[in-house]
């Protein structure tokens, strides 16, 4: 496949916020690919753009007939196509350029996109499901301290995993029409219903549905000078005492799942929570932004067994091959997952699978959100006429 001709334009994400949409001209069609964007950042991200997402698009422009004699056959291709655009694009506007790339080989050599990373993969990736939040990604003055409070049903199948986190969502709806005065349906960033409750009463909800579940505290978003600032109720923790929190969390509510619980420097503290509770998964995102040399200390430090896996967090998806190749040789669970503000792109579900992760971590509701999950149960459908 050759590419003829590169370009950048300014979409908005579910949020209403501007993202970049890369278009390349190819031998075998036009294929566009977009970019997310995060909220509830980590500091240590790669920059989304060089300097602006104008500016990103500019350099597109310059290096539009770079590419015009070298094929791209194989994901590995991506490699050359690096050395090319290093420093002149930041992170959002590489992974969309490197997912519209995939796209094209995909459609020229007639195979799916998850099949130009490993065309043997059958294993599928467990949903994790916002389903109720708070934190950075719900506006109301009133909400729970944590951002996430996830889903994750474990039927074996995508299409059965689904149902299950649509009827949970239900069924959570309606504990919080009752045990909610404030609670008027809204949803929040990521579609998942907004609550005046707090994390320990939304948690009693989790537990009431018989599926497991966890959180992703976002805890670097509520942490400044060396305290945890809870709102919901008021009260700041001290780094210890939010250890002993987290503890006493698990003792009570038996959770599969706890992502980010302390600040993103402090590997110390996920190390100590991850000793006393080996068989639940402590998750970095803003710890670990996809990055290799992080996850290396984290490894070092023991402080996770299972790891965010964000593309934009990086941009270069040879560098997130290698941070999953490296999670996975350490035992280490892989979560691919969208960010808060969404497109409707679907490529990361193909990366997801074509890498083997453990689990997808992209809603449950939302046209955007929905897109993912229906890619995923459209692999499903795909592999079983196969067989
Ligand atoms: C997250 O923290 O896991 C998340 C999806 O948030 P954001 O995209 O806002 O960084
Ligand atoms: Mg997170």
């Amino acid at each position: 496949m050759l590419i003829k001709g590169v370009e950048g334009k300014i979409i908005k994400d579910s949020r209403g916020d501007q993202t970049i949409e890369v278009s390349i001209k190819t031998d075998a069609g036009k294929f566009s690919a977009s970019a997310p964007n995060g909220k509830s950042k980590g500091k240590y991200e790669a920059k989304p753009y060089i300097k602006s997402i104008t500016k990103d698009i500019e350099a597109l422009e310059k290096i539009s007939d770079y590419f015009s004699e070298e094929y791209f056959e194989k994901f590995d291709d991506l490699m050359r196509l690096e050395d090319t655009v290093k420093g002149h694009i930041g992170a959002n506007t590489l992974f969309a350029f490197e997912s519209a790339v995939l796209k094209a080989i995909s459609k020229e050599q007639k195979k799916e996109i998850w099949e130009l990373i490993n065309p043997n993969q059958r294993k599928f990736p467990r949903f994790v499901g916002n389903s109720i939040g708070g934190g950075l990604h719900s506006e109301t003055a009133k909400k729970p301290d944590f951002q996430e409070f996830l889903l994750i049903p474990d039927t074996g199948s995508p299409h059965e995993n689904f149902r299950v986190n649509l009827e949970s969502k239900e069924k959570e709806k309606q504990i919080l029409k009752a045990k909610d005065q404030k609670f008027s349906e809204k949803k929040n960033d990521e579609n998942a219903w907004v609550t005046s409750l707090n994390e320990k009463e939304v948690l009693e909800i989790l537990s009431e549905l018989g599926i497991p579940f966890g959180i992703d505290a976002a805890a670097s978003s509520f942490y400044k000078r060396k305290k945890y600032h809870y709102k919901n109720p008021q009260l700041d923790r001290t780094p210890e005492e939010q250890i002993m929190y987290m503890k006493n969390l698990l003792k009570n509510f038996s959770m599969l799942y706890v992502e980010d619980p302390f600040d993103e420097e402090d590997f110390e503290s996920f190390a100590k929570l991850l000793k006393e509770f080996p068989n639940t998964l402590i998750v970095g995102d803003d710890l670990t932004v996809t990055n290799y040399k992080r996850l290396e200390k984290a490894i070092e430090m023991k402080s996770i067994n299972a790891l965010i896996v964000k593309p934009n967090q990086n941009g270069s998806l040879i560098e997130v091959s290698r941070v999953v190749e490296l999670a996975k040789s350490k035992g280490i669970k892989t979560v691919f997952s969208h960010r808060s503000g969404e497109t409707k792109e679907d490529i990361i579900t193909d990366l997801a699978f074509g890498f083997g992760a453990d689990f997808l971590k992209c809603g449950i509701t939302g046209k955007e959100r929905e897109v993912k999950i229906r890619r995923l149960i459209e692999i499903e459908k795909g592999l079983k006429k196969k067989n």
